[in-house]
């Protein structure tokens, strides 16, 4: 069989540009296919924020033509190596729709409707369709990654029924997070894109009407849909987690294949992490309390290597549930443990951590994005609540477990798939976990936890070492990948 050629394109890629776990996913699970003999190659827009000191950009290809917006847009092809990996990134340059701002002009990447965020997007799916003929290299399949790329199984589509060259390109939309998706004025799009409404309409039913969902396009052009993990895959064909779309999900069942994400377990690797104060592994692991004095005296808690330590990294949106602390928090404040929180996003979220990192001294906040300070906390932490609404996979409790950091978390989505019960399976689990979204069921479960730890030390560590030993890599992710693009280039 020829090497399979695959693009994928997305809105992020760790460690070039990231916001949250989808740049984490964009940029590992290239790296395992290229492992596997494929070919595969990123796409992304040349972001202004990009720090171009610290990667050797190389411009390839300029002064690229597409139609766009009623004109003929320009752009240019640069390239740089992932880091860590020989897989080629091609950063797309377009100072107008692509280097401006930040990665997104919304906050907490949410997608509610701005116009130059639709702009954006429209432009990266146009332009990365038009790198294969300057490059001399043209793509089996697709991978897309959410809303942001959900235009691009119709455009492939739209551009193969003129194009010969295209007819025979495959996608595949992975689903990262349901909840965005891309909503706009079917108008607008069309626009972006120099088609008439009509055209539009003639790729998808949907574009028949005032607004356009990115991702359900994709959803109904693509031909896989690959939701992160196979409890999140069943649940999004339910009203309560369908985000509006479960009968869209449920109409098209058959192209979905639920498949679990791994980690980039080289970066997340206590054994190695040039950030935390001292290396570990499970055999070495009472080394984990040095980072654990050292993230006390870096948030200025209290050195005691005994006080039970919470630790929290994520982005601060809804979907998280960090309001579920906020009529415990009181009560909690007063035990004798400490908490430590890292995270951006929603403003009534974060003033409430500022305001108990004021009120509460063993509670510390740091607000913003600081990689090498989340390090400190997977190492430095004992435990690690993750008590999601939902969470289609989640990546952190991953983290945690990998450094011995013991996760607590609400059975949704990926949360359900990686953190079995120690309750369930005293044997095999790995965490602590709670079935309903309340405060009162949460707290139930950090109490378990914490009792556990302050009484039966030697049966918590098993259970952190237990979490060490996970095989959390993308190896055998990246294989059910590998299966499904053979299977579709076959048909
Ligand atoms: P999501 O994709 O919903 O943001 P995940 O758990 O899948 O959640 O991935 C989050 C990723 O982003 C993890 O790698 C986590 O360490 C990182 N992260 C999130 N917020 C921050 C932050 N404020 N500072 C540093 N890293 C963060």
């Amino acid at each position: 069989m020829p090497r399979l050629k695959v693009l994928f394109v997305g809105s992020e890629l760790t460690p070039i540009a990231k916001v949250g776990g989808l740049g984490d996913v964009i940029g590992a699970l290239p790296k395992a296919l290229k492992d596997l003999g494929v070919d595969v190659r990123i796409t992304i827009p040349k972001y202004g924020v990009i720090d171009e000191k610290k990667y050797t950009l190389k411009e390839i290809v300029s002064d690229i033509e597409v139609p766009f917006n009623e004109k003929t847009e320009k752009f240019n092809i640069w390239e740089t190596p992932l880091p860590g990996s020989k897989v080629p990134v091609y950063l797309l340059d377009n100072l107008e729709y692509l280097g401006q701002n930040g990665i997104y002009f919304e906050a907490n990447a949410s997608s509610s409707g701005a116009a130059n965020e639709c702009a954006r997007y429209c432009f990266l799916c146009r332009a990365s369709l038009a790198i294969f003929e300057p490059l001399n290299w043209w793509p089996d399949i697709i991978h897309c990654n959410d809303w942001h790329t959900g235009i691009l199984p119709a455009l492939i589509k739209l551009i193969g029924a003129k194009d010969p060259r295209y007819q025979n390109i495959k996608s595949l939309v992975q689903l990262h997070n349901l909840a965005y998706q891309g909503e706009y004025a079917t108008a607008q799009v069309a626009k972006l894109l120099n088609l008439n409404q009509e055209q539009l309409a003639k790729l998808s039913e949907d574009a028949k009407g005032e607004r356009i969902k990115f991702i359900k396009e994709g959803i109904l052009a693509t031909d896989l849909i690959c939701p992160v993990s196979p409890t999140y895959a069943q649940e999004i064909l339910t009203p309560e987690y369908g985000e509006g779309l479960a009968e869209v999900l449920r109409q098209n069942q058959d192209k979905i294949h639920g498949i679990l994400n791994g980690i980039d377990t080289d970066r997340f690797n206590p054994e190695t992490d040039p950030e935390i104060k001292i290396n570990y592994n499970a055999k070495s692991f009472e080394k984990k309390s040095e980072n654990k004095l050292n993230l006390q005296k870096y948030c200025g808690l209290k050195e005691n290597i005994n006080t039970p330590l919470i630790g929290s990294v994520g982005r601060l949106s809804h979907q998280k549930g960090i309001d579920l602390y906020y009529e415990m928090i009181e009560e909690l404040a007063k035990q004798n443990l400490q908490m430590v929180f890292l995270g951006a996003g929603d403003k009534d979220l974060e003033e409430f951590l500022v305001k108990i990192d004021k009120k509460y001294p063993n509670i510390y906040t740091k607000v913003g994005f600081d990689a090498s300070f989340a390090q400190l906390i997977y190492a430095g932490a004992d435990m690690f609540p993750v008590p999601s609404r939902f969470e289609p996979c989640g990546l952190i409790q991953m983290h945690a477990m990998r450094y011995g950091t013991v996760p607590i978390v609400r059975a949704t989505g990926g949360l359900k798939d990686t953190v079995p019960d120690v309750k369930q399976d005293p044997k095999k689990g790995l965490g602590f976990v709670f079935e309903e979204f309340s405060a009162k069921e949460f707290h139930k479960a950090l109490m378990r936890a914490l009792k556990l730890y302050q009484e039966d030390r030697k049966k918590w560590n098993e259970i952190a070492k237990r979490g060490m030993q996970q095989d959390f890599s993308w190896t055998n992710s990246a294989k059910k990948y590998l299966n499904l693009y053979q299977e579709l280039v076959a048909q």
